[in-house]
């Protein structure tokens, strides 16, 4: 899930700057989760902007499997709403927001009302939403017994623990599991301690050269 938080509506006012007509795009996935794009947040940036004198022309939440795919779809159900509006104020991911920009043939100016995060999971009790991935290209889950060094370790270290860790916890904030320890636990428990036995190589930092792409075209 892609973690965003609102910004505070005295930016996002701001940001909007001269735009009188606005249509709003949530998402019907991570934002809603992480309630920063659901009809309720929504319908209440729709009021918000109305008592500031914005007209909002209509708004739209795309649903799963996410805002990148659906959006297409979303620009054709709403056309006539959609050709009313001055800009879009994007309740979404960064993704989402660029989802909407390449995706306008007007090229109408697009507006976030969000910070964008992390990649996280949610904790079993529904609440608590932790970074887990930083997208790096070259996964070491299948070493590391399913645990994340890049994003747990404070230091993201790949060789096991910088030798701070105290009682399981991490130098960098104590509140923390060591990220290491957690491995080395883990892989005790699977059998399978060998894994981490030899040196890593350093990462193949080429594979994080900007702006990635593939081609899913079969
Ligand atoms: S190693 Fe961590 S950051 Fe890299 S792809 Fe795997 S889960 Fe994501
Ligand atoms: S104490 Fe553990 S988690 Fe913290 S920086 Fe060192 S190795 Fe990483």
């Amino acid at each position: 899930m892609i973690v965003s938080q609102k910004k505070s509506f005295e930016e996002i006012l701001k940001a909007l700057g001269p735009m009188k007509k606005i249509f709003i795009i949530g998402c019907g996935e991570c934002a809603t989760t992480c309630k920063t794009g659901g009809e309720k947040e929504v319908l209440e940036m729709k009021k918000l902007l109305e008592e500031k004198g914005k007209a909002v022309t209509g708004w739209t939440i795309p649903d799963a499997p996410c805002i990148a795919s659906q959006i297409k779809l979303h620009f054709a159900k709403n056309m006539k709403a959609m050709d009313e509006a001055d800009a879009f104020l994007v309740l979404a991911c960064g993704l989402g927001v660029q989802s909407v920009l390449d995706n306008d043939r007007r090229k109408r100016p697009v507006y976030t009302g969000t910070d964008t995060l992390f990649g996280s999971v949610l904790d079993m009790t529904g609440l608590i939403l932790s970074e887990r991935c930083a997208m790096c290209g070259e996964c070491v889950l299948n070493i590391t017994g399913g645990i994340c060094p890049v994003t747990r370790c404070a230091k993201g270290l790949l060789n096991g623990p910088c030798g701070g860790q105290d009682k399981g916890k991490c130098e960098v904030d104590k509140d923390k599991d060591c990220a290491w320890i957690l491995i080395y636990n883990r892989l005790k428990e699977l059998n399978m301690l060998d894994n981490i036995k030899k040196a890593r190589p350093a990462k193949d930092h080429s594979k994080l050269i900007k702006p990635r792409e593939i081609n899913i075209k079969e």
